[in-house]
Order: C-alpha cells, then structure tokens, then sequence
C-alpha cells in the first residue's frame, strides 16, 4: 500500500547480474524501496559506483583489504556508508533489524550463511542464489520456518511455478501431479556430444536466451543448473522428486509449468528477463513494473518442446541420485560441481570433465547427516578437496 513505508533492501551480490537486475527494478520504484545495505565480493570499484548512486547505510566486501579500499574511496567522496567485511559482516547486514528484504544474489555455497542468517532474523528472503538451498537442504528449510522468514524465489522456473500454484501451500500435494521445469538446453543443445570435449569457456558462457554470471552460464551449458533447480524446487514445493520433470524449450518464454491431477497445466510466459521474477519477488503479493518488454506474439515463430538427452546432458539425472541419498549429498554434489566449473573455466580440465569430476566426488564422499552450519560447511570443503584432488588427477 502507499501509505506503507519504504521496505529496506540489503542486495548481496550487488556487482553481479542478478543484483544489476534488482537495482534496476527497485530505481523504478523509489517511493516503495530504500537501498539500505549493498554487498559484494572483491569488485570494489563497481560497489563504490554503487554506493554513490544509491547512497545505502551499509556495504560489505568478502575481505577486510577489499573492505579497507572502499572506505577509503567512501570516505574521499564524503559518503557515511559503514563498510563491513567478510562472512561476518555480510551475516550482519543480513540479520539486521532495520533490514525488512534480502535478496540473495551472492554466487555459490558462499551465499548459505548470510541465507541462513535471513531466515533466523525473519526477513523476506529473495532467493536467487540456489546453491544455498541446495547446500542447506532441509536443515535451511527447518530456519526458514523456524525464523518466521518468508522465502521467495527469484529463480526464473521457481518463480513461474510459484506464480502457477494456488495460493494455499497445504492444498499442493493434493491438487498437484508434477512440476514441469523448463531448460534452455544451453549453447550446446544442437552439438554433437562427441565435440564437446574442445568447447572453450568463452562458447559455454555465451548463452543464446540470457546474460548471467559465468558460473551459472556453464552450468546451463552442462544442464547442472537445471539439476540444481530441480534440488531447489525439491525443497521450495515439498514434493517428492518422482514429481519433478524437465523439459527442454529452446526459446525460453514458457518458465516452467505445473501439472495438476486432472492433467491440466497452468503455466508462466514472458520474455526471458530477470527483472519479471526479481519484480515479483520484491512486490509480492502485489505486482509493480519489471521494465521487460512486453511478449510480442507476431515476434514468437514458434515454441518448440524436447526430451533432454541424457547423452548430451550426463549431469542432469545426478538431481534424483543426490536426493535419494543421505542428507548432504546434494552439498557434495554442489561442492564438486563448483569446483569442477572453476577448474574448467581456468583452462585446468576439458567441459565433458566437469561431470567426472561430480561423480568421482559423490563416490568418495560420504556425508554424515549435517545438522548445523559448521557441519555443512564442513562437508562443503570435504567435498571440495575431493573434487580439486580429482580435477588434478584429471588435467595431470
Ligand atoms: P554473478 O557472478 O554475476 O554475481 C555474483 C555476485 O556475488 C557478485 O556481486 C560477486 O561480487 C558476489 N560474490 C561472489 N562471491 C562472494 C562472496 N564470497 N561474498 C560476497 N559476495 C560474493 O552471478 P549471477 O549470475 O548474478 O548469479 C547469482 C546467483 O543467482 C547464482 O546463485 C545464480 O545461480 C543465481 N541465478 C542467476 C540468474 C541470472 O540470470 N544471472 C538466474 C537465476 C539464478
Ligand atoms: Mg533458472
């Protein structure tokens, strides 16, 4: 309502695609948002650009040097911003009373504990970054419910099925038959999977619908982003993965779809923009302006629908495998996958590599139940030297 005041929005992951795209959405509509804390890794120019254009109370960068640099330049510029610094500082600004939304925009399993820190405090949580819900599975649920926080996601497909389901969570399980998620199919889609051990960095990054940071970017590529969301819908929806499918839509307008038990389907479409979840997400359960532009039907030639092939997209089943073991496979398996991509975006292994390296770490590591933050990220380097110790033996 207008009379209400302004939400204040902490933006984690500020310098990145996904917190550009919110703070585009959120300057269009100053009277509803105030930029209270912005955050990010090392990019210190970018942060001060923005600490100048949107003046917050807070900023964070991942180290205390990264942090020093930014004060330094805040201070030149006359501006009050207090700078924070690593997870500590980050968690913070997440957790504090004054800050009413978060939106998760941090890349990776760097993002669980400020997540977490959300969901105890009760704020409303935009989760874009899926590797937390991943990584914290359940044990993040039970503190999301037990914090009060309310979580929406911010995920293209997560966000369309959410806006596809009725309003009352406790009415799902009976009226739903599967969640249909949609994929791009990536750059890769019409390659022969033979070629595909000389891809370079630069061809997997190059999406042909959207523009992301590049670790997701290689991630649609391989369709280990589709086997992380299908981890995250898991947990957002509560049911059971034998009622989570994938399908492969080339042209990205339809952004998933929910099958109901009487075979109706109720879908979400648009153009491929951030912006319409990221705005949904901030003004829910109201509607305001995305800035996308709007579908343009004499524009759309068609709207095609495919199998994905698990010749092409070996990485894609490792969903069902990881939720049916122990809890904590799905950190191994997002633990490996991250190390994995960097590896190959550092030239280390070949892009057909990346799933050898997420299978060896899933056999070698077996988790032991994590039930506390410490826990998870304990496992979480596990995993990861497991999965360095394989991409050596690989690039040797
Ligand atoms: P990006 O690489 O463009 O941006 C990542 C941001 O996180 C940057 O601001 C970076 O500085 C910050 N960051 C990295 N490590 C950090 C740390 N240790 N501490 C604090 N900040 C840190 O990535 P992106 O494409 O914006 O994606 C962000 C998240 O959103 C990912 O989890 C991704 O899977 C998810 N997501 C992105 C898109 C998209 O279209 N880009 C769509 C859906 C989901
Ligand atoms: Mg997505």
């Amino acid at each position: 309502p207008a009379t209400a005041r302004r939400q204040r929005l902490a933006v984690l992951g500020a310098t990145g695609s996904i917190g550009a795209s919110t703070l585009d959405v959120v300057a269009r509509h100053p009277e509803q948002f105030e930029v209270f804390a912005l955050c990010a890794g090392s990019q210190v120019d970018a942060l001060f650009e923005l600490c100048l254009r949107f003046r917050p109370a807070y900023a964070a960068l991942a180290t205390e040097a990264h942090a020093a640099l930014l004060r330094d330049k805040l201070q030149a510029h006359g501006l009050a911003t207090k700078v924070l610094s690593g997870n500590a500082g980050v968690e913070e600004i997440a957790a504090h009373p004054q800050v009413d939304a978060v939106m998760a925009a941090i890349v990776g399993a760097a993002g669980l504990g400020p997540c977490l820190a959300a969901a105890r405090t009760g704020k409303r949580l935009l989760l874009a970054n899926k590797e937390a819900i991943v990584v914290g599975g359940r044990f993040f649920m039970d503190a999301v419910a037990a914090g009060g926080a309310t979580l929406l996601p911010i995920d293209s497909e997560h966000s369309a099925i959410f806006q596809s389901l009725p309003d009352d969570p406790a009415t799902w399980d009976r009226r739903v038959e599967k969640i249909i998620l949609t994929a791009s199919g990536g750059p890769f889609r019409g390659r022969d999977p033979a070629s595909l051990k000389a891809v370079t960095p630069e061809e997997a990054c190059a999406h042909p619908n959207w523009s992301m940071g590049r670790k997701i970017s290689v991630d649609s590529a391989t369709m280990m982003n589709k086997a992380l969301e299908v981890i995250e819908a898991r947990h957002l929806f509560g049911l059971p993965s034998a009622r989570i499918e994938v399908v492969i839509h080339p042209q990205s307008i339809v952004h998933s779809l929910v099958q109901y038990r009487d075979g109706s389907l109720v879908a979400q479409l648009g153009n491929p923009d951030m912006r319409v979840p990221i705005a949904y997400g901030l003004a829910w359960p109201e509607r305001i302006e995305s800035g996308t532009k709007r579908l343009d039907f004499s524009s759309v030639a068609a709207m095609t629908f495919e199998p994905p092939s698990a010749q092409r997209y070996p990485g894609l089943r490792l969903a069902w495998d990881a939720l049916e073991g122990p809890d904590g496979t799905t950190a191994v398996l997002n633990a490996a996958n991250e190390v994995a991509v960097q590896a190959f975006l550092d030239r280390r292994i070949r892009f057909d590599e990346i799933h050898v390296v997420n299978l060896r770490t899933l056999e070698a590591v077996l988790p032991d139940a994590p039930d506390s933050l410490a826990a998870l990220l304990e496992l979480d380097s596990r995993a990861r030297a497991e999965a360095e110790h394989a991409a050596t033996r690989l690039s040797a």
